[in-house]
């Protein structure tokens, strides 16, 4: 997969760097990117992953945008209020930068359909809120053998862990039960920011096969503490979803 003239300038500061070059650059044009959900974490990671000239992304979300978005979810603007999440978050995507492919899917993640949805991706960002849609893609992308990276965040507190099918726990492993949850949870916005910023990372990292990933650790980010945690986490032999591979 060639890189044109423009290619290479846009790309030019990343691709200076070790263990990248034009090689790794291809790698990235070549790589497709699951988005799942465009909120708060999604919107700052496809961010990223577009300007860093992942080939092919893709964004689902099923949501329209509304004002209480705005404090965190950084691709809509008070004219979108309304519109569906997906949509827009491709449309400003693309403006940034037009050499890649940006799928918009408006629709809710299942059981059903998070096998088809996350088909062909090199790599699935969580981007989710809610614990229902969670399982379901780290059961997907543990049967299709696909690296999840998981985050989540909460008032002024966000965790990452990079879930790589058989060599790792999964998010089951961690969280066997899901926790009650509610809706319109406190959010400082700063913090999926923050967060989805390493995802991104862990994604990149994983198409070009450089580097440590976070696997088999979760991070805790307490921004009020301004504090970084790291946790060991094991797999869980009867786990439900991985105890096979
Ligand atoms: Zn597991």
């Amino acid at each position: 997969m060639a890189l044109t003239e423009r290619e290479l300038e846009r790309y030019n500061r990343q691709i200076k760097l070790p263990n990248f070059g034009v090689e790794a650059q291809k790698k990235l044009k070549a790589a497709k990117i699951l988005v799942a959900g465009v909120g708060g974490l999604g919107t700052a990671a496809a961010l990223y992953l577009t300007a860093a000239g992942v080939g092919k992304l893709v964004l689902v979300d099923k949501e329209t945008i509304e004002l209480s978005n705005l404090n965190r979810q950084i691709l809509y603007t008070t004219e979108d209020l309304g519109k569906p999440k997906a949509k827009v978050a491709a449309d400003r995507l693309r403006s940034l930068n037009p050499e890649i492919s940006i799928e918009a899917i408006i629709v809710e993640i299942s059981e059903e359909n998070a096998p088809d949805i996350i088909k062909g991706c090199n790599v699935v960002i969580d981007g989710q809120d809610n614990y229902r849609t969670r399982y379901a893609l780290n059961d997907a992308c543990i049967t299709h053998r696909i690296p999840f990276v998981h985050a989540s965040v909460h008032a002024y507190e966000g965790r990452l862990m990079t879930i790589l099918p058989g060599k790792g726990p999964c998010y089951r492993c961690i969280v066997p039960v899901p926790p009650p949850e509610a809706g319109g949870f406190p959010i400082l916005g700063t913090v999926p920011g923050t967060i989805s910023t390493l995802q991104a990372t862990e994604a990149i990292k994983i198409v070009l096969g450089i580097g440590k990933l976070y696997v088999g650790r979760m991070l805790i980010y307490e921004a009020l503490e301004m504090m970084f945690y790291e946790i060991k986490v094991e797999r869980n032999p009867e786990c439900p979803s991985c105890r096979l591979l």
